[in-house]
């Protein structure tokens, strides 16, 4: 048994969807081998996953917490810190997870591709701040990415078949949205938005970051972003439909007018078991849709004058260069602010649309220039934040 197992490096292990990485492989010791590890909080939860797995190749962000990691692991465990480690623990795995928050994550993207392996990306950000960057090494031999997200993944199932340049037989992806927890509400309800409203996603379990973009649609607009970073298609292509009982994932319309739609329940560990396998698929144990009752599927179009997020995200895809990066990296700011509890809900676009209007082109040749703008943008959302 085990003759081959896929070699798995987990980076974000302690977050939602490193937790959920965790969940799809202990149900599969025989198919997935866990061999690095990575995680910037919680690190004795980290320690634990270290003891469990076995795991020899390890990685934290600071001295103290290296300190406290290797006082609770094994005395063979190689513990690395920072960006300085991040090569070693991406080499020699088939696939790494991209679990780490926010731009934090770019390092890890850049050494998997680099290093020719897949990427089960789950750390949009990374994607939308550096596309051409990451572009380029995802040029390299053997690398790959498989999107986690969602959408993404439903929209990877259904171009299977479809000429990969372009895809010129596609006449655009659409994506799905929940809507959030404000679907319906007006904007004098969402201008009394609280956090712990932001916080109460009705379909979906994540982390708050994500969770709070959900609920101003800003995750959609990233997610817009992202498609078009991932497949190659341009915005004009890409759609938002939202579909507030979140069983079609996303779903593709084809120049014949034929829609592809991939369908399942809404758990995570079904788009993470699927990017660590495929091609080939998983039975698993997550439950299925049930045909057998009554099930309603509803769509209807996004309220873009509550939720300006989206037009934003669509302006910046418009203006290219580096406004991608600097609309994630305002909105990172933005909402720990919200969840600090320094600025309200409306508050959070309203401020990235204000940074938006700093933004000078720049071409972003490298990355250099990618860590440049998004230091750049997060410096002007600072400055404008109360104090
Ligand atoms: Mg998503």
């Amino acid at each position: 048994m085990g003759v081959s197992r896929t070699r798995v490096a987990l980076m974000g292990a302690t977050g939602s969807i490193g937790t959920q990485t965790i969940e799809v492989l202990r149900r599969e010791p025989d198919r997935f081998e866990l061999v690095a590890l990575s995680a910037g909080r919680r690190i004795e939860e980290l320690a634990a996953l270290v003891n469990e797995f076995g795991v020899r190749r390890v990685g934290v962000n600071e001295d103290g917490d290296r300190r406290r990691l290797t006082a609770l692991v094994a005395n063979d465990v190689d513990v690395v810190v920072g960006e300085r480690g991040l090569r070693e623990l991406c080499a020699d795995v088939d696939v790494v997870v991209n679990a780490v928050m926010g731009f934090a994550g770019l390092p890890v993207t850049l050494a998997t591709l680099e290093a020719g392996a897949r990427l089960a990306l789950a750390n949009k950000e990374s994607l939308i701040a550096a596309a051409p960057v990451v572009a380029h090494a995802r040029a390299t031999p053997g690398a790959q990415i498989l999107p986690v997200d969602s959408e993404h993944c439903a929209i990877h199932q259904c171009l299977a078949g479809s000429s990969d340049v372009g895809h010129p037989d596609v006449s655009r992806l659409l994506l799905t949205a929940s809507g959030g927890p404000f679907r319906g509400w007006s904007r004098t309800q969402l201008s009394r938005a609280s956090k712990r409203d932001a916080l109460a996603h009705p379909t979906w379990r994540m982390g708050p970051k994500i969770t709070i973009d959900s609920s101003t649609l800003m995750n959609k607009g990233l997610e817009v972003l992202e498609a078009s970073a991932l497949f190659g298609i341009e915005v004009e292509r890409i759609d938002v439909v939202v579909h507030p009982q979140s069983i079609v994932h996303s779903m593709v319309e084809y120049v014949d007018g034929a829609v592809l739609a991939q369908l399942s329940r809404p758990d995570m560990r079904l788009a993470i078991a699927y990017c660590l396998g495929a091609p080939e698929r998983m039975a698993h144990h997550w439950g299925r849709l049930d045909f057998t009752t009554s099930l309603r599927l509803d769509f209807e179009p996004p309220d873009r004058d509550a939720f300006p997020a989206l037009d934003l995200a669509y302006a910046a895809a418009r203006r290219g260069g580096a406004a991608a990066a600097w609309l994630s990296a305002a909105n990172e700011v933005c909402v720990d602010a919200f969840l600090e509890e320094r600025i309200g809900w409306s508050d959070i676009v309203d401020l990235v649309s204000r940074t938006m209007d700093d933004y000078v082109d720049d071409p972003l040749v490298d990355l250099d220039a990618v860590v440049e703008n998004d230091a750049m943008a997060r410096r002007i959302t600072h400055a404008n934040l109360p104090q």
